[in-house]
């Protein structure tokens, strides 16, 4: 991070990148070590994601870290407390768009806000709102998977069954990180062919 001048200044930090990429793993590295740190966390998720657990932001190589669920951004605004210093957010793509404007306004309250989050829907489409969010961060860090085909870096997320549905949450077999080369969204769309 550049040298922060101001005490009072807050800031955006984004962490995106495709499923299996390491976002909610460098999301739980940065949160501990405010925590270490004795600053003053709190750490939100929405509440629909509860593939693993209904409290705890837990990574897919199973770190995890408590956290508390929220129904949406304007929820999220009114249950952060005034001595908050440290705010992280995962799952950023499941939230509405008035998202960017509540990190926003509490990075001008002087809070880091820390939003992980898909970049991309499993057709490759940008997943709002993480394009706007990404366009007002400071700080923005891609991360990449590594192609299960091929060994490459993988930037996409391959879905293997069958569903036309924006959001379908991942259970085992569902989703696997694939390179540029490798994705194809029209098996995305149909799911693998019948063997
Ligand atoms: P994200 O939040 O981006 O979905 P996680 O932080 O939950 O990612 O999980 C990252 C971990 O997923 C890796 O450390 C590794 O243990 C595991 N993983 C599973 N499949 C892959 C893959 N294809 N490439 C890289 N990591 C993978
Ligand atoms: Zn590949």
């Amino acid at each position: 991070m550049d040298i922060v001048r101001h005490p009072q200044t807050g800031w955006i930090e984004v962490i995106t990148g495709s499923m299996f990429s390491g976002k909610s793993e460098e999301l739980i590295r940065r949160l501990r070590r405010a925590q270490i740190a004795r600053q003053k966390v709190q750490i939100f998720k929405p509440r629909f994601d509860t593939r693993y657990s209904d409290d705890h932001i837990v990574s897919h190589s199973d770190m995890r870290i408590p956290s508390q669920q929220v129904a949406d951004s304007k929820d999220l605004l009114e249950q952060v407390l005034p001595e908050t210093e440290i705010i992280g957010i995962d799952e950023g793509q499941f939230f509405d768009q008035d998202l960017p404007g509540v990190c926003n306004q509490l990075a001008n309250m002087g809070k880091r806000v820390i939003v992980a989050g898909l970049d991309q829907d499993y057709l490759g489409k940008p997943f709002e709102p993480m394009p706007q969010l990404l366009a007002v961060a400071e700080y923005i860090t891609k991360t990449l998977a590594i192609c299960v085909v091929c060994g490459n870096p993988a930037n996409h997320t391959q879905r293997l069954v069958a569903s036309q549905d924006r959001v379908l949450l991942g259970a085992q077999g569902t989703y696997e990180a694939r390179c540029r080369h490798c994705y194809d969204p029209e098996l995305s769309k149909a799911g693998p062919a019948p063997v």
